[in-house]
């Protein structure tokens, strides 16, 4: 079925409602982390090793510097949370700017009619 332009109105505010609704955002990402300790004849050295708690860290570019940030486990889960808003986001903006784009050209077109 061709896209109408009705189509692409619908679409529009459905996502523009969506961008209402998405909530904190964080940008960057998290990765969790087993800890080496060092210490010789620990079972983190082992064969397979056992290693230690877990720990995470958010991680972001700012100004072309990577920035680390060590957080806890409930910290983390907040951060994965705001981290999968933020892309969402960001996923949402660019289906606005495809529809959008073709509504905008579709007035320009209507425009030049004669
Ligand atoms: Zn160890």
């Amino acid at each position: 079925m061709p896209r109408t332009g009705s189509c692409d109105a619908e679409r529009y505010e459905v996502l523009k409602r969506e961008v209402a609704a998405v909530g904190l955002i964080r940008r960057g990402s998290l990765v969790r982390r087993l800890v080496v300790c060092g210490k010789p004849n620990c079972c983190c050295q082992a064969d397979p090793p056992r290693l230690h708690v877990p720990y995470y860290q958010w991680t972001r570019k700012l100004h072309g510097k990577t920035l680390t940030v060590r957080v806890n486990k409930v910290e983390a889960k907040l951060l994965a949370k705001w981290i999968a808003n933020g892309r969402r986001l960001t996923k949402i903006v660019a289906q606005l700017e495809r529809i959008s784009l073709r509504l905008t050209e579709r007035q320009l077109r209507e425009l030049s009619k004669p």
